[in-house]
Parts: C-alpha cells; structure tokens; sequence
C-alpha cells in the first residue's frame, strides 16, 4: 500500500487527515518538529483509528525533524528506502500561520514558509516522489469587493504570512513548468503532480472528542476564544467592530468542518494519482457566510451556554466578508462540505469539554 509523508501531521489540520489516511488504506509517515503540537497527537491518531499495536508498527512512521533542515529530510527519505519503503506522495501542512507572529517575525514566516518548502521539494525531487499537496490559504487573496472569491481572482496577500503562501504557490508553478497560474487545471511539463489547496476558516473537531485543535499558546481566531468564553476559561470575548458593511455589521467568514477539509484531502491525493501531471489549484470552503454574531448565536445553542461580548475596535488588517467560491472543488473533485455551523459548534464544543475532562 502507498506511504503518504505528511507534514505538520500532528497539527490540527493534519491530524484530522491522518485519521482518514489510515481509514482509507493508507500508510503514514508523521513528520514535525512539534513546535506547534505535541507527541501526544500521535496517540490520539492512533486512538481515534482504533489500530492495534501491529497495526501501529506495520503502518505508521514518526519523524521528528524540522522541514528547514535539508539533511535531516534527505535521511528520512533514504531510511524509508533502505526499509523498502517509498514515500508515493506528500501532503505538506507543516508551516506557521498566524497572521498577526508573521508581521513580528517575517524572517521566520518565510524561512519555515518558503525555504522549509523549497528544502521538501528538493528532497522529494531526489528522491523521484512528486505528487504534492499544498496547504495554501485564502489570505493569498487580496481584500476584494467580489464575493463569493474565486481561484482566478486577484493574488495580493496583505500579510507577510500571506505572501509566503503566495510566493510558494508561484515556487510550485514554475516547477511543475507551468506559467499559467489561473486556471484551476494546468497540464505540467515537468512530471509533478501538484495541488495548491487554498483553505478558507477551518474550525470544529474530530466528531469523537478525541481529537480537535491543540495549538500552543494563546489563541487568535475566533472559534477557539468562543470556545474558551463559553467553558469559562475566558471572561468575555472581544468582536473587532460592528460597523463593518455586512449583514449585521460584525466580520463574515466561510467557515469549513476540518473533517469536510481532510476529507478534501484524500480526493485530492485520488485524483493526482490517477491523473496526467499537472497542477491544481482549489478553493476550500462552503460558499457559505457566517457572521461573528451568527456564530456566537450558533455556539450558544448548540452548548446551552451564554458566550458574553463586547464590541471593540476593528482589528487592523481584518477584511469585512470572505467567502469562497468552492464550484471547482466540485468539478475537479467532486468534493462538497457536508456540515454546517452547527456540527462545528458542536464538535468544537465535544472537543473542548473532552480536553477539560482529561487534562489535556
Ligand atoms: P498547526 O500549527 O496546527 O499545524 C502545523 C504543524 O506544523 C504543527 O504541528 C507544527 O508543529 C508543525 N511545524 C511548524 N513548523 C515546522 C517545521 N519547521 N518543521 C516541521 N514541522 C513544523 O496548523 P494547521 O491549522 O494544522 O495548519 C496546517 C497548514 O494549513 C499550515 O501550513 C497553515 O498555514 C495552513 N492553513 C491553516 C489555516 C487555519 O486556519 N488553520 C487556514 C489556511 C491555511
Ligand atoms: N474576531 C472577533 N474577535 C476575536 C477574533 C476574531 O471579532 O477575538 C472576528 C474577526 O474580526 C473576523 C472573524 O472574527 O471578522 C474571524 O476571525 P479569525 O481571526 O478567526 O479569522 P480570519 O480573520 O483570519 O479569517
């Protein structure tokens, strides 16, 4: 069976991809330098896949390496080798991604960013894997009147955060040879199979309990900071302005289930294997609006629970509404976001409790 490298696999997105790898067939290696998960994931992996210890041995690989150290990379393909096992395909998710560190902190964002990736594309080349997914963003688009936003619209990252996501995309369509960026489907002349996944707002957990984002430090979106209000962790939760030109004033997002995104994942992986080189680029989201009044009011009854607020300042840099225009993940891969606010609230908030219970 085919060994998928996955980067950044015991962060929040990746674990919840890794699940589905494992679900469909699929071998792992778990690569990261848990600068932003923990170890522990791993367990959770396995928990929430109900492996069992031979299982376990047989079908899973763990690394930790850091994706700027070109060696280490190298040596963790060639090991895989010597045990004769080849690395088919990667699905890159290891990176940093909070807006706000990368205008602190540029050089780091585009180190790990932009050079960790450059060092990952080159080993894979070394190596003759190239089937690539890509962990993109919307923050690659600029703010924009046009809603819903498609694929073809305008790249003008405004964050420095964004700009490693576009800069990367460009560093993946000159390799695959192709020069034409637009379209969502460009034949490659160079034999890769490459997917730059532009990821809208993930939110919301593994249905289980088990398994849900775990990030170090302080939170800066809004899911998680409704979450920690509504078990109390947090007095009140702050919105950043209630005069933006929406439907009630307060910013709107298109926020996507991580399951619905990890499931995106795997019929990504499907179609590059079965199709001719080439490079596709896709929106990930529902097409879907939400607004941040909308999402408390969900939470609320999705939990039973108060989540008090105020209105502050708008928060620099915030955009107004972002929305994606997700037809062409349904074209390419016959892909669609199966739940909604409410499954995310409540998976997010079965999350939250399970981590309260356990000490996690
Ligand atoms: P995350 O921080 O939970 O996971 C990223 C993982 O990468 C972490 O486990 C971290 O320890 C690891 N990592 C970071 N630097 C590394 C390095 N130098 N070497 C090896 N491992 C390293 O983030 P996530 O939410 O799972 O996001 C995954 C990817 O998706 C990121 O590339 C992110 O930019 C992108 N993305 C995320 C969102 C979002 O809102 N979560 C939205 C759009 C795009
Ligand atoms: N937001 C808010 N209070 C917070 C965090 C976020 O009102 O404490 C708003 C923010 O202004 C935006 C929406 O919630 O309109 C989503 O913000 P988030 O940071 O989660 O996602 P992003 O802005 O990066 O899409």
């Amino acid at each position: 069976m085919y060994w998928i490298l996955v980067t950044g696999a015991t962060g929040y997105i990746g674990s919840h991809t890794c699940i589905l790898l494992l679900k469909s067939g699929y071998n792992i290696v778990i690569l990261d330098n848990f600068s932003n998960s923990s170890p522990k994931v791993i367990d959770n992996i396995i928990k929430v896949s109900n492996l069992n210890s031979k299982e376990i041995s047989r079908r899973i690989k763990v690394f930790e390496i850091d994706i700027c150290n070109h060696n280490s990379l190298d040596n963790m393909f060639s090991s895989m080798i010597k045990s004769r096992k080849k690395i088919n395909a990667v699905i890159h998710f290891a990176g940093l991604k909070s807006v706000a560190d990368s205008v602190e902190q540029p050089y780091k964002y585009w180190e790990t960013n932009v050079l960790g990736g450059i060092n990952l594309i080159q080993t894979m080349e070394s190596y003759n894997c190239k089937t690539f997914v890509f962990s993109s963003s919307a923050t690659v688009y600029g703010p924009t009147s046009k809603i819903p936003i498609k694929e073809s619209d305008l790249i003008k990252p405004c964050s420095p955060y964004g700009s490693t996501k576009a800069s990367f995309e460009n560093f993946l369509a000159d390799i695959s040879g192709c020069t034409e960026t637009l379209k969502c489907s460009i034949p490659s002349n160079k034999e890769w199979r490459i997917a730059r996944l532009r990821y809208f707002n993930p939110v919301g957990a593994h249905s289980s309990g088990n398994l849900g984002e775990l990030p170090k430090g302080k939170p800066n979106n809004l899911f998680p900071l409704i979450a920690e209000v509504c078990s109390g962790e947090r007095e009140i939760l702050e919105i950043f302005g209630n005069d933006w030109p929406t439907k009630d004033g307060t910013g709107v997002r298109d926020y996507i289930h991580v399951m619905d995104l990890a499931e995106a994942h795997l019929l990504t992986l499907s179609k590059l294997f079965i199709s001719d080189p080439q490079i596709l680029t896709l929106n990930l989201g529902t097409g879907i609006g939400t607004s941040v009044l909308e999402l408390i009011k969900t939470f609320e009854l999705e939990t039973g629970r108060k989540v008090p607020y105020k209105i502050s300042e708008r928060r620099r840099g915030d955009l107004s509404i972002s929305i994606a225009d997700p037809i062409n993940a349904l074209k390419y891969l016959n892909w669609k976001a199966k739940f909604g606010i409410k499954e995310m609230c409540r998976d997010g908030w079965r999350w939250k409790q399970s981590q309260a219970q356990n000490n996690i």
